[in-house]
């Protein structure tokens, strides 16, 4: 598949079916200045940079890679384009220790074969809700845990849409990556108040109508029975 612009300014530039298997949803937002959300899993950073040159804006604008929690199939590809653009690298608090120290369970590098190496975090939330001025566009970074402590997801009202981006609010929920079920039922049940019209999930893309979003949450909430 090719990247496409999904919403206004708002594109898919890398993931499963378009840049690597191993990839979670990379999503790029051109705001006058670019802002990835999320980075792959580390071997496709030129096929994603590729792609953003593609539909024709200039990888040296990303100025941001907002990281959407510490798992190797989002953070891989962050270290390679912070170094080529000097983009600064954004995660909650919580997370922010897994890539400092290149934590190969945390990060779950262990997981897919490879290793992260230990990486300096430039900004890290630490509040319920970080709101971002980014172009006159306001975005909201909110702090939802469950599939890690420091998950977050990111919404912003654009075009008479709110879109939502909630990489891995499916899980896995495990003990090796610090999840919490109970934080995760807070989390989801966060999520569908937002009552997005859009969502843009890690893995299995993307979601265009409320009714949409609302019953994939559902489909989860019941899977992990805390409908
Ligand atoms: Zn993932
Ligand atoms: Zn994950």
């Amino acid at each position: 598949m090719k990247p496409y612009e999904i919403h206004k300014d708002i594109y898919i530039v890398g993931g499963p079916d378009i840049t690597d298997g191993r990839d979670g949803c990379v999503y790029l937002l051109s705001l006058g200045e670019l802002i990835l959300i999320d980075s792959g899993a580390g071997w496709s950073v030129d096929k994603i940079l590729r792609n953003i040159e593609e539909i024709g804006l200039d990888c040296k604008d990303l100025t941001k890679i907002i990281l959407t929690h510490c798992h190797i199939d989002h953070i891989g590809g962050a270290p390679e384009i912070k170094k080529r653009f000097g983009s600064k690298i954004s995660i909650h608090n919580l997370d922010a220790p897994s890539l400092e120290k290149g934590d190969p369970v945390l990060t779950a590098a262990a997981w897919y074969q490879t290793t992260f190496p230990p990486t300096p975090v430039d900004v890290k939330f630490n509040s319920p809700e970080e709101v971002l001025m980014i172009g006159g566009q306001k975005m909201v970074c909110l702090h939802t845990p469950g599939h890690t402590p420091g998950s977050i997801s990111i919404y912003l009202d654009r075009g008479g849409k709110r879109v939502l981006f909630a990489q891995d609010l499916h899980g896995p929920l495990l003990e090796e990556f610090g999840s919490n079920l109970q934080d995760w039922d807070r989390s989801t049940k966060k999520l569908l108040d937002l009552d997005a019209d859009i969502l843009c999930e890690g893995h299995f893309g993307i979601y265009k109508t409320k009714k949409d979003v609302k019953n994939y949450i559902f489909s989860y909430r019941r899977q992990y029975e805390v409908e």
